[in-house]
C-alpha cells in the first residue's frame, strides 16, 4: 500500500492522471507482479484508471485472463481507495483473490472532486460471494492526505475531463 501512495501522490504531480494507484502481488510473498497509476489523462482514455492498468498489465505479464486460474497463487490488488463503479466490475472478472484498499468513504469525492459512480450498497459482500477477501482501512491517512493535495490543486481535473 505504501507503494500505491506514493505513486498514487507521483502520478497527479506529474500530470499523467488522477491521485490513484494499484498494485498487483502475489499474496502469499507480497512480490510484485504490476504497478498501475490512472492514465486518462496521459492516454486521453477514460477506462484508463490504477485497477485497470495494474489488473492488464498483470494479466499480460502472467499470460493469462485469469488472476486466479487452477494452480496459481493467490493474487492481491492493492488500491489507495475503494475502486470506482467500473473498477470494481474490472476486479469481479479478474480472478484476484484479495482486495485491499485504504478507505471506501466518499471522502475521495469531497476532497477531489472526482464522481466515482452508482457503487452497489452491497459491493463488498458481493466480493467476497466471489471468493474475494476485502480489507479496509489500510494506510487510510496517508491516501486522504494525497486526495487533499490534488483537491488543492487549481488545475485538478474532474471525471469528466473537465477542469473546475
Ligand atoms: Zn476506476
Amino acid at each position: 500500500m505504501r507503494v500505491a501512495h506514493r505513486l498514487a501522490g507521483r502520478n497527479h504531480r506529474e500530470g499523467t492522471g488522477g491521485p490513484f494507484a494499484a498494485v498487483v502481488s502475489v499474496a502469499g510473498t507480497g512480490e510484485i507482479i504490476a504497478v498501475g497509476v490512472n492514465l486518462v489523462l496521459a492516454s486521453g482514455l477514460s477506462g484508463m484508471h490504477a485497477v485497470v492498468v495494474a489488473q492488464s498489465l498483470s494479466q499480460a505479464h502472467l499470460g493469462t485472463w485469469n488472476l486466479g486460474g487452477p494452480g496459481s497463487d493467490p493474487v492481491e490488488l492493492a488500491v489507495n481507495w475503494r475502486p470506482c463503479a467500473m473498477c470494481y466490475g474490472a476486479v469481479l472478472w479478474s480472478g484476484i483473490a484479495r482486495l485491499v484498499i485504504a478507505g471506501a468513504g466518499d471522502e475521495v469525492e469531497h476532497l477531489t472532486g472526482f464522481d466515482e459512480g452508482p457503487m452497489r450498497p452491497a459491493w463488498k459482500e458481493q466480493l467476497h460471494a466471489r471468493g474475494v477477501e476485502v480489507h479496509t482501512d489500510v494506510l487510510r491517512d496517508e491516501a486522504l492526505a494525497t486526495f487533499r493535495e490534488y483537491g488543492a490543486r487549481d488545475d485538478a481535473v474532474v471525471y469528466n475531463g473537465g477542469a473546475r
